[in-house]
């Protein structure tokens, strides 16, 4: 598919066919990125910082501060210390550092769990500490910014043991397109909510979802067993390029420092976290549709022919019964 680019300005898609927009309220870019976790690109970037600094070097000790955050009994921390690091790698969201003896430290930041490098020996910071782990040349630091711990540490040994903690998604990354079109229609699920099935797919989530969708130029509730064969194909091509270049771009920011500003939300980014803004591609604003604890953004101009999608919110103004999930209103479609 290296010869696809601009699959996402397939021109049956112009923007002059579709139909005027309902007036759209303006509002703040909304709060929702506080709550979601870092994906694909900010996981991979970590991994690659983190590996700079600790392949080859001797974990010397590990620090736990949180009671919440270990979730093994066996094999303990204990066994982790004094062994070399082989590798470390990503594992959907996750993070392992790979030992030597077939040790794995499994690391899930869920969504406020953040990675920092520090000088040896430095101190846990007292309300967001979860662990520290020393290397000789520096110590990493697991922080959570929430009162909520929900960031986990998995010690495991074995490949299969590693293997288990995966959710079996698809690396989009590395697949091809028949792989991609195969996990896409396992199941029929909206494309918003197959994009983001761990099982389905690996390390995207409610952001690269929304910008994946985008550039395809695809309503992120369109079902995924009845999308034809060429908006496959677009979604493809645009979970490839949105992934890889956003990985270059964090690469970029990055540098040879250690990543900071790990945020689901980045300014730069078309419709995630943008609701109300102006499309960088046609100007309309931004629409969102809001279930549960999340929300989905979209362009109606570029994605749905001009539609809005039901929206918690507009239904609550018209006292109506919509579903409050995708899953819901996945259901209502298929009866
Ligand atoms: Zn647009």
């Amino acid at each position: 598919m290296q010869g696809s680019r601009g699959a996402s300005n397939n021109p049956s898609f112009s923007c002059s066919s579709a139909p005027p927009l309902l007036r759209a309220s303006f509002a703040m870019p909304s709060a929702y990125h506080n709550r979601e976790m870092p994906e694909l690109p900010d996981i991979v970037v970590y991994v690659e910082r983190v590996a700079a600094r600790v392949v080859r070097r001797v974990l010397q000790r590990v620090r736990v501060a949180s009671p919440f955050l270990l979730r093994t009994v066996t094999p303990s921390l204990a066994e982790a210390e004094g062994r070399t690091v082989r590798e470390v790698r990503r594992l959907g969201k996750r993070i392992v550092l790979c030992l030597e003896g077939d040790l794995f430290l499994v690391i899930h930041l869920m969504i406020a769990g953040r990675l920092h490098w520090r000088v040896c020996g430095a101190q846990v910071p007292k309300k967001l500490g979860l662990a520290a782990f020393d290397f000789p040349e520096g110590t990493l630091l697991l922080t959570e910014a929430s009162p909520k711990k929900r960031a986990s540490l998995h010690v495991v040994r074995g490949d299969a043991d590693l293997a288990a903690l995966g959710r079996g998604g698809l690396e989009v990354l590395d697949a091809d397109l028949a792989s991609f079109r195969a996990a896409l229609t396992r199941e029929n699920h909206t494309l918003k909510r197959a994009l983001t099935d761990p099982s389905l797919f690996s390390g995207i989530g409610n952001a690269y979802s929304d910008e994946i969708l985008h550039r395809a130029r695809l309503s992120p509730l369109a079902l995924s067993q009845r999308v034809a064969e060429d908006e496959v194909q677009r979604l493809y091509c645009a979970a490839r390029e949105t992934l890889s270049e956003w990985l270059e771009r964090l690469r970029r920011e990055a540098g040879d420092g250690f990543p900071e500003k790990v945020t689901a939300f980045r300014s730069g980014m078309s419709v995630h976290g943008r609701y109300g803004q102006a499309c960088p591609d046609c100007g309309a604003p931004v629409q969102r549709i809001v279930y549960a604890e999340n929300e989905a953004n979209y362009c109606a101009r570029c994605q749905t022919g001009g539609r809005l999608l039901a929206d918690r919110a507009l239904s609550r103004l018209l006292k109506g019964d919509w579903p409050r999930t995708l899953e819901e209103l996945e259901d209502r479609r298929g009866r």
